[in-house]
């Protein structure tokens, strides 16, 4: 078995996936900060888990862990990293897309928005139509982070992941 590089470690980890939005890979979801292999030949996770206390986070550490062992690698480490916090504002344009494309609208504002409650009436649009003619179910959508909409041009239901 040849040495690990971090490209590879990073290749392997894409088959990880979030549990509780399975379009997106732990990558996408900005859980992977970094992958160091130290001296040793020791894989070393830089991991940031995203909501705190989110069920689903030592699912996917266990799912990291498979990942790797499955593909020869025995010497791991994940570390957590907790600083600066995971948050939604991470996202590239691409997750964003991805979201969108399983039906669920991604967060319409910032962090520093909504710090400065910049966004009193966000609009959420529909990810189906892009109609702005929505309305707000229940702030508890299938999990904890998304909240349940509905579009009143489509009538389609929809999950609105929220900004944190
Ligand atoms: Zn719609």
């Amino acid at each position: 078995m040849s040495l690990p590089t971090k490209k590879k470690i990073f290749e392997v980890l894409e088959s990880v996936r979030d549990p509780e939005i399975p379009a997106l890979t732990v990558r996408e979801m900005g859980m992977l900060r970094d992958i160091e292999i130290d001296e040793d030949g020791k894989i070393i996770i830089h991991f940031t888990p995203s909501y705190s206390g989110c069920p689903a986070t030592d699912l996917i550490k266990v799912d990291i862990m498979a990942a790797l062992q499955e593909a020869g690698y025995k010497n791991i480490e994940i570390r957590d990293v907790l600083s600066p916090p995971w948050t939604t504002d991470v996202f590239t344009p691409e997750t964003r897309a991805k979201l969108k494309a399983s039906g669920i609208t991604p967060p319409v504002e910032t962090t520093s928005d909504k710090r400065l409650l910049l966004s009193p009436g966000k609009t959420v649009p529909c990810p189906y139509c892009d109609s702005n003619k929505t309305e707000l179910l229940s702030s508890f959508g299938t999990t904890a982070c998304k909240s349940l909409y509905r579009c009143l041009e489509c009538l389609q239901p929809f999950d609105y992941f929220k900004c944190h």
